[in-house]
């Protein structure tokens, strides 16, 4: 049996055999994987073994950023065949929900999510998945960008609800890995400029050097006077907090412009304190995410047509065989890393 990188319970990783394989049925397709990224919440269920409700009971595959290359189709698939080369949503929602019908599909409570206990990763030699959930990577697009996918669909999600009109000023309040695709989506989306504050030079060097990005080190300045600056004293068009900072979040009302839109990318491990006066004062409008629906047909667009480059986002590629290596790196969440990824060996 092939190997897969298990994480047996806290703290503990094996690469080992694991039945987790499911059946290939007339809807699914059979994927040999290629390329996986590290996420967050990966790193989070190896340090702590729980995300809020979701515990690590039993041992789970990790990883559920992926692309790969299509190996059998089930009977009734039409739009993938042997060869293609594919990367997968991971979230799989019940077709027939109130949600899905709803076009939400992210917020069907019966979603079963990668890497999300008790569902198995994608950190493993080949996965069985529904094709409906399955997108082809057009030939300019790697299987390592087709791994950024996943990742930058929260950033298409973020500013497809924060309704950018062109000409948009923005801020994003965090220059984590979501940060990061969150600035890309909304200049991609139409921004004028996109300011993202951060406490960490390195994170903002690496996306100040994207054009059209402005960084604010708010050691230096405050996210708040660098905005009134920027911008007048109006305020950004819209806000994306992406730190899940409590000072950020509390923060939120003085970075705005009157009527613009606050997004909540971000996710505060505790409740958190809110300035509800100073939102209503502006007539703030306030979007949350949570994760993406119909995001992947338009991330792949816009990496195919070259206006999102999201391999300078890429900080690290090592084997499979060295995957354990790679997540303790992941752990030390070193300030010059964004994303570091995990190729599997070619079968
Ligand atoms: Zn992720």
């Amino acid at each position: 049996m092939a190997m897969s990188l298990v994480l047996e319970k806290k703290g503990s990783l094996a690469l080992r055999s694991i039945d987790a394989v499911p059946e290939l049925t007339a809807t699914d397709v059979r994927i040999a994987v290629r390329t996986v990224g590290i996420c967050g919440s990966d790193v989070h269920y190896y340090t702590h073994g729980k995300i809020g409700p979701f515990v690590v009971e039993q041992p789970m595959v990790l990883g559920h950023e992926a692309s790969g290359v299509v190996v059998e189709v089930g009977r009734d698939v039409t739009h993938l065949k042997v060869g293609d080369r594919v990367c997968m949503e991971p979230g799989i929602p019940n077709p027939t929900s109130r949600a899905s019908k709803l076009g939400i599909y992210n917020v069907d409570p019966s979603v079963r999510f990668w890497a999300t206990p008790p569902v198995h990763g994608c950190l493993t030699p080949e996965v069985v998945h529904p094709a409906a959930f399955t997108y082809v990577l057009p030939e300019s697009v790697s299987f390592a960008e087709g791994a950024m996918v996943e990742p930058f669909a929260i950033g298409m999600q973020a500013a497809s609800r924060a309704r950018i009109q062109p000409g948009d000023i923005a801020l994003v309040t965090g220059a984590g890995p979501i940060g990061m695709m969150t600035a890309l989506a909304a200049l991609a989306g139409g921004c004028a400029k996109v300011f993202v504050s951060d406490l960490a030079q390195p994170k903002l060097d690496i996306i100040g050097a994207y054009p059209g990005i402005e960084t604010i080190n708010i050691r230096n300045t405050s996210a708040a006077t660098a905005i009134a600056d920027a911008t007048g004293g109006w305020g950004a068009d819209v806000v994306f907090e992406c730190s899940g900072a409590a000072p950020a979040i509390l923060g939120l009302p003085q970075l705005a412009r009157p009527g613009g839109a606050v997004v909540l990318v971000g996710m505060p491990v505790d409740p958190v304190p809110v300035d509800i006066v100073g939102l209503q004062a502006k007539e703030l409008r306030i979007e949350t995410v949570f994760r993406y629906a119909n995001m992947y047909d338009r991330a792949i667009a816009l990496i195919a047509a070259g206006k999102v480059d999201l391999k300078p986002l890429i900080s690290a590629t090592l084997p499979f065989a060295d995957s354990i290596a790679a997540f303790d790196r992941a752990v030390e969440a070193r300030d010059t890393d964004v994303k570091i990824q995990i190729e599997m060996p070619e079968s």
